[in-house]
């Protein structure tokens, strides 16, 4: 089952390919891992607001996450034309190949956000500068997750986190912890009004909520579960939060510049 080859990134590269072909989407490489390229995709329409941003893979020990975006784009190549779309469906390739949270420079790139010193992000940046997405997923897994659960950055209600644990819950159990590396969680649910100060290592979700995202979600799935499990949950969560985003049709298409968030992200 090529599912299962979850730390082959030349075999995802492949599937992703097959993904841009069907659905008609713009797949480039814009930066180096080791001697891999790592790639992004995007609609060939793609407005300045309202697009959907969705990441993996950029810890590379989280396949479930990689794989749960992968199968989900496979499964919608209708709604990967309906709908603009951002997609880096994997952000740390080194990192897949060796099952290292970390890259090559054994930097955690997830706290990298906050300078330019990684080549990965400085591009990455400059792909999505004046872009404002409705909503943006970063996947990811904790392998002392005893259940799925998600940070939900706190700007706009009614907020979206308990709808999308409920699809998840035929899934996966949902995280029963109180405590999530420091944070309070309730029922699988972290949610956080961001003070950057408190952030002097950025995460890509809060440089998405700072800068680039109205809803800003982190999914984790438990990576000690069965794969096929993770895969399904991060598939159904992203089903779940493209349904609710704009359809191309209804977004203006215009040129425009980026809206203030509809609440000043806090400091
Ligand atoms: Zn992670």
């Amino acid at each position: 089952m090529s599912r299962h080859r979850a730390h082959d990134y030349r075999h995802l590269i492949r599937r992703w390919r097959a993904v841009a072909r069907a659905a008609g989407l713009v797949m480039r490489p814009f930066a180096r891992s080791g001697e891999h390229r790592v790639y992004w995709l995007r609609s060939p329409r793609l407005p300045k607001t309202g697009a959907v941003y969705l990441s993996a893979g950029i810890h590379g020990d989280e396949p479930g996450a990689t794989e749960g975006l992968v199968a989900w784009a496979e499964g919608n190549v209708r709604s990967l034309r309906a709908r603009p779309f951002v997609i880096f469906p994997c952000l740390n390739p080194w990192g897949l190949l060796n099952n290292s949270r970390l890259n090559a420079d054994h930097h955690d790139l997830n706290r990298q956000f906050h300078h330019d010193a990684d080549s990965m992000i400085r591009a990455l940046k400059q792909l999505i500068a004046g872009h404002w997405f409705s909503v943006a997923l970063t996947l990811h897994e904790d392998y002392d997750g005893q259940g799925v659960y998600i940070y939900e950055v706190k700007r706009r209600a009614p907020f979206w986190a308990e709808d999308l644990l409920e699809i998840a819950r035929p899934i996966l159990p949902i995280e029963g912890r109180t405590k999530i590396d420091g944070r309070a969680s309730r029922s699988g649910i972290v949610r956080p009004k961001i003070n950057p100060k408190k952030f002097p290592m950025l995460p890509e979700a809060v440089w998405l909520h700072l800068h680039h995202s109205e809803r800003t979600f982190t999914i984790e799935t438990p990576s000690e579960f069965a794969l096929d499990a993770r895969i399904a949950a991060h598939a159904a969560i992203i089903t779940e939060c493209v349904r609710r985003s704009p359809a191309l049709s209804t977004i203006n298409s215009q040129p425009s510049t980026i809206p203030p968030p509809s609440a000043p992200p806090t400091s």
